[in-house]
């Protein structure tokens, strides 16, 4: 079958957008057509080259999407053509599927076993996972990455009890969800730092009990005089830039923990007073909230159509997949919440 996707040929270059030919199916292999794809920072970062060379250049992106199933190759019992999936890219249950290959004018483009930004994908089978078919693509995308990292993150890495504080440095999509997730499980206070005025109101939206900009405030000192001295109980940090995982880090009271979501360049390295490490304070990174897809896509969905996670106001901008270049552009720029692919009118 062939379709368009964007490809990413060279690092640190715009994406081609160009048409692909899918191969015929494999064992454990899932034909989808997208119909919704989020753009993550992980993205951003491997247009950028932020791990280093990339072995894998001409290869497709993305890993949060929401679309139909076509075709199921041999052996796949998750799901079943036009069942309505979660495109995720943590393990669920099924097969391990080999990660599909594409051709585009004679040469070979390379995918991992999730790919999202193209009008059709082949993915593993353990990367996908049925959700109700009334449910948005869109809210299917968001389930893909943004939401169960979040989530995840609030129940597994960070272990947050009722009544501790939480600051979140970066109020992207992640972002904005783990605020959402340390509202429901009571945190207090709950302190949403970014460069930009109108996140830091769709962090207020989602929960936050305080927020600071910046660019115009001392954040060390207003943290300090929102929750005292000792410093908060978890910090999460999703931007990724060294100084900023610095702050995080020295602002963590010294039993709380500091959780990485942003990723530095490969040739960045942080500076910090380890010895708290020691007497019980933790520094570490977070791989998508150690999510289990198959039993906590469905868990957030109920909660979801229930009332209870409120996603509907998360997407600040939509996009065409033609125009995925300017849609990373805003990211980059910082501005956005979570921004949208849309492969279909509807
Ligand atoms: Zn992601």
């Amino acid at each position: 079958m062939k379709f368009t996707a964007a490809i990413l040929e060279t690092l640190d270059a715009p994406l081609v957008l160009a048409e692909i030919e899918s191969q015929p199916l494999e064992c454990g292999q899932v034909l989808v057509r997208v119909h919704r794809s989020g753009i993550c920072g992980a993205q951003l970062n491997e247009i950028a080259g932020t791990k280093g060379p990339d072995r894998f250049l001409p290869h497709l992106l993305g890993h949060e999407g929401g679309g139909v199933v076509v075709e199921t190759g041999p052996g796949v019992t998750v799901v079943k053509p036009g069942d309505h999936v979660v495109l995720h890219w943590r393990k669920g249950n099924g097969i391990h599927s080999k990660p599909a290959g594409y051709k585009w004018n004679g040469r070979h483009v390379n995918s991992g076993w999730v790919t999202t930004f193209s009008e059709y994908a082949v993915v593993s089978e353990n990367r996908v996972t049925p959700v109700p078919k009334d449910v948005p693509f869109e809210i299917a995308a968001l389930m893909g990455c943004a939401v169960t990292t979040a989530l995840g993150l609030i129940n597994n890495l960070a272990q947050v009890k009722i009544g501790q504080s939480v600051a979140v440095f970066g109020c992207g999509g992640v972002g904005l969800n783990v605020i959402q997730g340390a509202t429901m499980v009571s945190a207090d206070p709950i302190i949403a730092i970014d460069l930009y005025d109108h996140k830091l109101a769709m962090a207020k939206e989602f929960g936050a009990t305080h927020t600071l900009n910046a660019k115009n405030c001392d954040v060390a000192a207003e943290v300090r005089k929102i929750v005292g001295p000792a410093g908060v109980d978890v910090a999460v940090e999703m931007t990724g830039d060294v100084r900023v995982i610095e702050q995080a880090y020295a602002l963590t009271a010294n039993q709380g923990r500091t959780i990485l979501v942003g990723v530095p360049r490969h040739d960045q390295n942080i500076g910090i007073h380890s010895l708290p490490l020691h007497h019980g304070k933790v520094l570490t990174g977070c791989e998508g909230g150690d999510t289990n897809p198959t039993t906590d896509i469905p868990r957030y969905m109920r909660l979801y159509q229930r009332g209870k996670l409120a996603l509907d106001h998360l997407i600040t901008h939509r996009f065409p997949l033609a125009e995925i270049n300017t849609a990373l552009d805003k990211i980059r720029a910082g501005e956005v919440g979570r921004c949208m692919l849309t492969m279909d009118p509807t």
